[in-house]
């Protein structure tokens, strides 16, 4: 008696465990909300602990145009919020946006086009 082959496919295990649940769309809000809720947490905690001033030009504020007062982050790393302040500079947007410019120019300067020679 000859056997014929029984070409069975194997079994997957995972088969069958697909749990199609609209949960990615809640946990991608959740993250969002979350994110919004820290960057509040650092901004507020920021102008406590460095005043409503502007760290550039000294300008102050007041709560109807504190929204023009933001917090900038010394090392350029919007992650880093250490709980002393210490990466955080109040800057008004105007120097703000200076700050940035700056940097994105010192980047530019010091960006890996500068090799050629003369
Ligand atoms: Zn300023
Ligand atoms: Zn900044």
């Amino acid at each position: 008696m000859t056997r014929t082959r029984s070409f069975r496919p194997q079994r997957r295990p995972s088969a069958g465990s697909k749990g199609a649940s609209p949960d990615l769309e809640a946990i991608v809000r959740e993250a969002a909300q979350s994110r919004a809720r820290r960057q509040q947490g650092y901004r507020a905690r920021s102008l406590e602990m460095h005043g409503w001033i502007c760290g550039r030009c000294a300008r102050e504020f007041e709560a109807d145009n504190l929204q023009l007062l933001t917090v900038h982050h010394r090392d350029g790393n919007h992650r880093y919020n250490p709980p002393d302040g210490s990466n955080w500079e109040n800057l008004c947007v105007d120097c703000h946006e200076a700050e940035h410019t700056v940097e994105q120019l010192a980047d530019y300067l010091s960006g890996p086009d500068r090799g050629d020679k003369r």
